[in-house]
């Protein structure tokens, strides 16, 4: 994210122009859904650029439902960022955790999976207890954009998704300056590791710290300060569970394509405004 500094040399008004612009897009998104009767929910890593998104569905879906993949192995600050948030936006944040207790998911070394198999623990701790979730509803909302990496940038605003969902992606055409134009905006919080280098904020052990060298690695890679060392890009949540995976999937099962309607899905009540 850039500084204030160099972000206060921009035009406003452009960025208030299309913050106002995506603000209408994403309502005019929801009251679709809302009459449609569908049932939506979103996941959040509780980053300094989630909250956002956040903020919107507060103002304009305030019983989205926000689940948190607890892994075990977030650093303690995101926690406290995540309850912080929960209590000054009044978030209905839900935990999901792995049914796979920690000793089972030790590789045959005995270290702990992200060392050696970071997808296989992706899985585990993100992928398989999100896919439990989503068959109760009918549009998965995530908070990806795509200045964010190479993935991102290919990806549409609405796509299938897994387990009979839509994915909906109502940041895609934000970038970092809207993001930091639109906390100022509102006075939103940062994550409190952000003051200590960290732009990007998963699981401690997949972290980096900004400097110089990670920053030309990201460049490189597109890995954004994250899976250091590794072949490892992008989230299993976001490819597992992405949008090409479900699109593959109905292409070759045409009689799996989602056509969401909570009555034939056998859904929960839809969202209310
Ligand atoms: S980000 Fe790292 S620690 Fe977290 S689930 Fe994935 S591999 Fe495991």
């Amino acid at each position: 994210m850039g500084t204030a500094s160099n972000i206060k040399t921009l035009p406003y008004a452009e960025l208030d122009r299309r913050i106002a612009a995506e603000e209408a897009r994403m309502r005019s998104a929801l009251d679709r859904y809302r009459e449609c009767g569908l049932k939506w929910c979103t996941s959040s890593s509780f980053q300094t650029h989630s909250i956002p998104l956040l903020h919107l569905l507060q103002r304009f879906a305030p019983d989205t439902p926000v689940y948190f993949l607890d892994t075990g192995f977030h650093f303690p600050e995101t926690l406290v960022f995540r309850d912080r948030m929960a209590a000054e936006l009044g978030l209905d944040v839900r935990d999901v955790r792995s049914p796979v207790g920690k000793m089972g998911q030790l590789d045959a070394g005995g270290r702990f999976l992200f060392a050696s198999d970071p997808d296989q623990c992706c899985y585990l701790n993100k992928t398989a207890p999100m896919a439990a979730v989503l068959p109760g509803y009918d549009i998965w909302i995530a908070g990806l954009r795509r200045d964010q990496n190479a993935h991102r940038a290919g990806l549409a605003t609405e796509a299938p998704g897994p387990h009979g969902t839509r994915r909906y992606h109502p940041m895609l055409e934000w970038d970092s300056r809207m993001i930091w134009r639109y906390r100022e905006q509102h006075q939103l919080p940062e994550h409190p590791l952000e003051a200590q280098g960290y732009f990007s904020v998963g699981c401690e052990p997949c972290t980096q710290r900004f400097s110089l060298e990670a920053a030309a690695e990201a460049e490189k890679s597109g890995r954004s300060g994250r899976w250091a060392g590794l072949r490892k890009t992008e989230c299993g949540l976001h490819t597992e569970l992405g949008p090409a995976k479900a699109a593959a999937a109905a292409e070759a099962d045409p009689a799996s394509a989602p056509t969401p309607s909570p009555a034939a899905a056998g859904k929960n009540a839809p969202n209310r405004p």
